[in-house]
């Protein structure tokens, strides 16, 4: 079967075929209790759990397609060709960073049915008990703490074995996982040679590299199996919650290509219900939602939609020329985004992915395998081990700077151990190590610099901007050469090639070539109930000052945990849900 046939076969078994996706505004029906805005994890979460009642009826507008029939979204190994610049990403820009030599970096979000869970590496990891706490003392509200927030990680997830059928018995912990949501988690499906090195680090260096048998518990400092948002070896996108038989039911309507450009207001002033959009880039249309209306945008659409509307900081809005209706200064502010860089060693191996990539006939057997088994190395994604480590106690960078990150058993870096480069070479075999600060203190904005909504906001994640972050870069690419100092790499280790040692030499490969990793959060804060001086929405999410206005998605998220963000933006929609239908004293 060739490739051709296979991305249509593969079409046929996934896509939503179903009444309830609209592609025309036409189709609309006359009302929706509740209309929800974007198709991300957020999004699709919310409008799942809010159809199920059968007294509600939802319309879900993405501004994006379906998305699901792509081969290149749906094998897991491909993630890495996802974004940047495709057809697949909003394909923003930052503005140039200051600190990383006024760089201007790519910053991809999603777009179409999945949102940037469509698009993203597929690594899940919910941060430290530390770090969910922290939300409850920021928000004053218990209920968004670790102890409660743990059952809807849960709920959210349906963790899956892994297609080699290998025992996972010690690679996680099945008392802190869920079986019966609908966000597929796995470990590995398929060994790399590394493998054994990894492991083996962790019991010749057990005390600088513990080795943890589930990352995922609340307690995730130390080295092990990665969990991946895959099922039975395919990518496990929010378009879980949005199945064929879910879509078949007649209380929800998913309305695609449809960007909204405005919330607008009641008459009576501060009631926002209704939604200005443009559909297939036709003349702006309304609808009114009868309840409320949610903003599952992201941290960048998000933001953009309320300063359009006028709900943000009043001075600025008015040197816009838009009138503001809300005076909201934190709207846009407190962005916050995880920063790293990768380091490449040249290996003494050809059992490394580069090997795939330079050999079309290996790539497509490999490929024709997943398409016909679900199996081999494309049912996963770009590793199989992550790290989550601190630096010492004694760490003079704490001693300076205080310790950014949410307590003494939350991570300040991590490594993901990539067995090769995911873009073409030449020649050798590679070991890539992506090294990220997890803990960052910087902080930036999204902002609008025009009073037309359809063009792109200014995203400034001001990364580096606190002095600590650099330290902690620098600290943690000299702990990723103990790793592989380690005799487990022995002979396997030819040449470092990230030619830098001395402090300064190090933060010049870090201003040089450090990315974003694409976590930015809080964009949108909570905060506590009646605090008027900061955040965008109470802890049952209503955007403060107005009604019928919620916001479910990464924006809210009150501090950036120390891990990759999407199974914290499913969790919290499932918080949110509960909160809706408490509102309305249904279940
Ligand atoms: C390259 C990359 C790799 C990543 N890797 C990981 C990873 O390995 N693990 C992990 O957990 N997280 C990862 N993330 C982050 C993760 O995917 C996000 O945190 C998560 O998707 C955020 O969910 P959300 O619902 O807040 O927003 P999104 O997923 O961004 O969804 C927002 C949706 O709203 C739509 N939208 C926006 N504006 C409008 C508008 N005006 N009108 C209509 N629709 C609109 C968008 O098209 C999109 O579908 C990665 C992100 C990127 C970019």
């Amino acid at each position: 079967m060739n490739i051709l046939k296979s991305n249509l076969l593969l079409l046929l078994l996934l896509s939503p075929i179903s009444c309830s996706i609209l592609h025309s505004s036409a189709d609309l029906a006359d009302s929706y209790d509740f209309i929800i805005v974007g198709a991300g994890p957020g999004g699709s979460a919310l409008s799942n759990r809010l159809f199920k009642n059968p007294s509600f009826s939802v319309l879900l507008i993405e501004a994006g397609g379906a998305n699901n029939d792509s081969l290149t979204i749906n094998v897991p190994l491909l993630c890495t060709k996802l974004t940047p610049n495709t057809q697949w990403d909003w394909n923003y820009t930052t503005t140039p960073q200051t600190h990383l030599n006024n760089r201007v970096l790519p910053f991809p979000r999603g777009i179409g049915l999945g949102g940037t869970s469509a698009v993203n590496c597929l690594v899940y990891t919910r941060g430290s008990k530390q770090n969910i706490d922290k939300w409850a003392e920021l928000t004053n509200d218990s209920s968004w703490g670790w102890e409660s927030m743990l059952p809807y990680f849960k709920k959210s997830e349906k963790f899956n074995f892994p297609v080699d059928k290998h025992n996972i018995t010690n690679q996680f912990n099945p008392l802190f996982h869920g079986f019966d949501g609908y966000i597929g988690v796995s470990v590995p499906g398929a060994s790399r040679s590394i493998d054994s090195r990894i492991i083996n680090t962790t019991q010749l260096l057990p005390s600088q590299f513990p080795f943890t048998v589930d990352m995922n518990t609340g307690d995730q400092l130390g080295v092990g199996w990665v969990q991946a948002l895959i099922d039975k070896g395919v990518r496990s996108s929010s378009v879980a919650y949005l199945s064929p038989s879910v879509l078949a039911r007649p209380n929800l309507d998913v309305l695609l290509h449809t960007q909204v450009s405005r919330v607008l207001p009641s008459s009576s002033g501060n009631t926002f219900t209704t939604v200005e959009f443009s559909n297939h880039n036709n003349s702006l249309q309304t609808l009114t939602a009868s309840k409320e209306l949610v903003l599952s945008a992201g941290s960048i659409g998000t933001p953009s939609i309320l300063l359009h509307s006028g709900i943000g900081n009043a001075t600025t809005l008015s040197s816009l020329g838009i009138p503001p209706l809300l005076n909201l200064p934190s709207v846009g502010q407190n962005l916050t985004d995880h920063i790293g860089v990768s380091t490449t060693y040249l290996v003494n191996s050809t059992h490394t992915y580069d090997t795939v990539l330079r050999n079309t006939s290996l790539s497509t057997h490999l490929l024709h395998q997943w398409l016909t088994t679900k199996t081999g190395i494309n049912v996963d994604t770009s590793e199989n081990h992550l790290a989550f480590l601190r630096l010492p106690s004694n760490s003079p960078v704490l001693r300076s700077f205080g310790d950014p990150a949410a307590g003494n058993e939350t991570a300040h870096f991590e490594f993901l151990f990539q067995n090769g480069l995911s873009q073409f070479t030449p020649s050798g075999n590679y070991l890539n190590i992506p090294i990220g600060n997890v803990s960052p203190k910087s902080s930036g904005s999204v902002t609008i610099n025009s009073t037309n909504p359809f063009s792109s906001p200014l995203i400034n994640p001001n990364l580096l901007s606190s002095p600590v972050d650099i330290h902690i870069l620098r600290h943690a690419i000299l702990t990723s050469r103990e790793f592989i100092h380690s005799p487990a790499w022995s002979q396997y280790i030819l040449q470092d090639l990230t030619n830098a040692s001395s402090v300064s030499e190090l933060d010049e490969f870090i201003r040089a070539n450090a990315v974003s990793f694409f976590h930015p959060v809080s964009t949108a804060s909570m905060s506590p109930y009646g605090v008027t001086e900061w955040g965008v929405v109470d802890p049952d999410l209503r955007v403060k000052g107005a009604k019928g206005l919620r916001i479910v998605d990464a924006s809210v998220v009150p501090s950036l945990p120390a891990a990759h963000t999407s199974a914290a933006v499913y969790a919290i929609a499932e918080h949110a849900a509960d909160i809706i239908k408490s509102a309305y004293h249904t279940k």
